[in-house]
């Protein structure tokens, strides 16, 4: 279009174009450095995702509820962080292998690198505790 504008007789056609062209090649620049920028700083996994493991650790029989659940991407796989909410009545022993339980799920049905587990304790009515 510069050219032929240009050879027609429209001269402002070929700056424009040069424009164009300019900021074809900034916005492609831009796209790549930010996709490479993401790629070397750590990243969440999608929603679609965290949503997934939560629900599988709300699962697990024992425990009472979620929070804190942070991801972190390596590579395809996931790191994730999480507080579980257990029975303050439980046992340490009791309690951990809640804990050990939901790390197994999460590992066995998602692709999951490594899971850490906090637990926290929560006191519950007899009638409202999630078996
Ligand atoms: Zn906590």
């Amino acid at each position: 279009m510069g050219i032929g504008g240009n050879l027609l007789g429209y001269h402002v056609l070929d700056p424009v174009a040069a424009v164009v062209v300019g900021l074809m090649v900034a916005r492609m620049g831009w796209k790549f450095g930010w996709d490479a920028l993401n790629d070397l700083m750590d990243r969440a996994a999608d929603a679609e995702t965290v949503a997934a493991i939560r629900q599988t650790m709300l699962e697990t029989p024992g425990v009472q509820g979620v929070h804190d659940l942070r991801t972190r991407k390596m590579g395809d796989q996931v790191l994730v962080d999480v507080h579980l909410e257990i029975d303050a009545n439980l046992t340490v022993a009791e309690g951990h292998a809640i804990a050990a339980e939901a790390h197994r799920r999460t590992m066995a049905r998602h692709n999951v690198l490594s899971v850490m587990t906090h637990a926290d304790p929560v006191y519950v009515a007899a009638e409202t505790r999630r078996r």
